[in-house]
């Protein structure tokens, strides 16, 4: 059986990256930059006031209070445009360009102006620079400010917009289809009769796979038909970039997605995984389109999608970010490993007053437990072979999206 790090290299592996499209600026937020931004300008690009006040040279104010000829104005948007001489204020608002022969700017609160404001009277000397942002101090034209794999997020928004990115490319939102097999579930609109269940996993499934930001369609639910299975997966496929399948790969009787998987030619990487929950993980290749099989159980599924399928998805679109962050945190309780398999326990995070990340493992009831699993932050890795980890023990956490 292959470990947890042995099938996310695999998948990583197998997954293509899909071609980047443009989209306009406004549709940008989350997506996945599939080009490096550069600077088309300096940024401030000219000598940018910092406050709302005068701009002096501060050689005339070494003695103050110190009287000046207020010689103009200017406003963001509108400079000044001359030379400016000694003795000589012009008056500034914040954003607007520092004038020539100006070296720094008096804020308002320590000046007052006279005689209809042909001169100012200036309380407080100022040091060479003060509340001037020289030109290209933040960015150099031609320097690359963002970089290709990054998650544009809304502060990014405003170096795209600065920079004159109209459109922007970015990676391709994978389509991913969401089959759920079983026949004891029935949907969510149903009473469920004696024996049945209602279908959570599709719910879940497709919640993160939006997240990791694909597009999403939940088709209905599949029954334990070996035949049906079989055709139903061939038609999703042709029309995902991954199909994310929950139940019937188990050893059970009514357990046929693999051989559907099989009969389909389907090219099959993996389909057990030292893991806890989560073993019985497939992951396959039809035509073009990554096949995840994942156990039903309802928290299984939320384990190894966000091991497993969250990583091709996020990979698909070019991410850079590693899908798992190797973080760590202490473990606020004890908690027992499965000793055969590497476990990832859901937990709440939480700092303390000292500052620490603690990790609290959830109090629930066993792997089907979904309601309780809902309370999650992230998952406690305990590795193969640890018996037991003591409160207070560093442990490795994944945090779980959303
Ligand atoms: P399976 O992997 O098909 O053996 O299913 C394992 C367990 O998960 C069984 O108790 C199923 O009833 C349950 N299960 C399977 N699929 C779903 C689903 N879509 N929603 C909720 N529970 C499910
Ligand atoms: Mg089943």
């Amino acid at each position: 059986m292959i470990s947890v790090s042995e099938a996310i290299a695999i998948i990583k592996q197998q997954t293509p990256q899909l071609a980047p499209e443009r989209v306009a600026l406004e549709d940008a937020l989350g997506r996945v930059l599939a080009e490096d931004v550069v600077a088309d300008s300096d940024l401030p690009p000219f000598n940018r006031a910092q406050m709302d006040g005068y701009a002096l040279r501060s050689c005339d104010v070494v003695n103050v209070p110190a009287r000046l000829r207020v010689v103009g104005e200017a406003a963001a948007g509108s400079g000044w445009h001359r030379q400016m001489r000694a003795g000589e204020a012009v008056r500034i608002m914040t954003g607007a360009p520092v004038p020539e022969g100006a070296d720094s700017v008096q804020q308002v609160e320590v000046t007052r102006e006279m005689e209809d404001g042909s001169l100012v009277e200036i309380d407080k000397a100022t040091s060479p620079g003060q509340f001037i942002i020289p030109r290209a101090r933040e960015v150099k034209a031609g320097e690359t400010v963002l970089l290709a794999g990054d998650r544009i997020n809304a502060a990014m928004m405003a170096a795209l917009a600065s920079f004159g990115y109209a459109e922007v490319s970015v990676g391709a939102r994978p389509r991913v289809a969401v089959l759920a097999t079983g026949t004891e579930l029935v949907a969510v609109n149903q009473k469920p009769g004696a024996d049945q269940i209602r279908d959570s996993n599709s719910y879940s499934l497709g919640a993160y796979a939006a997240l990791t930001g694909a597009r999403v369609e939940r088709l209905p639910l599949a029954g334990d038909d070996p035949e049906l299975l079989r055709r139903e997966i061939a038609q999703a496929a042709a029309r995902s970039d991954a199909l994310i399948l929950s139940g019937g790969v188990s050893m059970g009787v009514y357990d046929f997605t693999k051989a559907a998987l099989r009969s389909l030619d389907a090219e099959i990487f993996f389909e057990r995984v030292s893991l806890r929950p989560g073993k019985p993980t497939v992951f396959a290749r039809l035509g073009q389109t990554l096949v995840f099989g994942l156990p039903g159980n309802p928290v299984s599924v939320s384990v190894t999608f966000n091991l497993f399928a969250r990583t091709a998805l996020r990979a698909m679109q070019g991410a850079r970010e590693a899908a798992m962050l190797e973080e760590h945190a202490l473990l606020a309780r004890e908690v027992k490993g499965a000793i055969e398999r590497e476990s990832y326990l859901p937990a709440r995070l939480e700092t303390n007053a000292e500052g620490q990340l603690l990790a609290s493992p959830l109090k629930w009831g066993g792997s089907s437990d979904f309601v309780a699993f809902a309370r999650a932050t992230a998952l406690i890795n305990v590795p193969q072979g640890v018996k037991m980890l003591e409160a207070g023990a560093v442990v490795k956490i994944v945090r779980l999206p959303g």
